[in-house]
């Protein structure tokens, strides 16, 4: 017998662009696995010639543009990083609700009451600009869809059982761990 289980996460929707690979997915992102703080030392990039530089590994200062000694360095990632351990590509069979940014209790997409497989072709490319929703009565515009996740509004994903098999299999403890590790489990 199945036994009915859900797992929901809280985060934003995302784009993720593999190197390799044409074009980018549509993903989400658990805000669990966000904002993690970095060595500013180690991201540094120059805000007037985008030079980047390691600083925390013992590199020297590089050249670039800007005459010696003239670099205005900054810290490239202030707001800190995300972990893979909170990346899901979504997959058919997926269920996820987008909030409004302004409003996060408003939603703006949402199938989970109908129960149904959400999102199918989640690859966007240059090829495949589209985006079919599979079995959804409801049509959003591609240029809609596509700024809820350029622009990272909030959501929450429930697995698909695919997705969900697989994330138990591959991700679950690697991402337990990093919580832990963050003092955030
Ligand atoms: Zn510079």
């Amino acid at each position: 017998m199945s036994e009915e289980k859900t797992v929901t996460f809280r985060g934003v929707c995302t784009i993720h662009c593999e190197s390799g690979t044409e074009g980018a997915l549509w993903a989400f992102q658990d805000e669990r696995f966000m904002h993690i703080p970095v060595n500013p030392d180690a991201f540094l990039v120059c805000v007037k010639c985008q030079r980047s530089w390691n600083k925390a590994r013992g590199d020297k200062e590089p050249e670039g543009r800007c005459p010696p000694g003239t670099h205005e360095w900054q810290n490239d990632h202030p707001d800190g990083l995300s972990s893979y351990n909170g990346l899901h590509i979504l997959h058919c069979g997926d269920v996820l609700t987008i909030f409004d940014k302004a409003d996060s209790k408003k939603i703006l997409w949402n199938e989970a009451k109908r129960k149904l497989a959400v999102v199918d072709h989640a690859q966007w490319g240059v090829r495949d600009p589209g985006v079919r929703l599979v079995g959804s009565k409801r049509k959003v515009s591609i240029r809609k869809w596509e700024k809820w996740f350029v622009y990272g509004f909030p959501a929450e994903l429930t697995l698909g059982l695919d997705s969900l098999l697989d994330w138990e299999k591959h991700s679950r403890i690697p991402a337990e761990e990093e919580l832990k590790k963050l003092g955030r489990a």
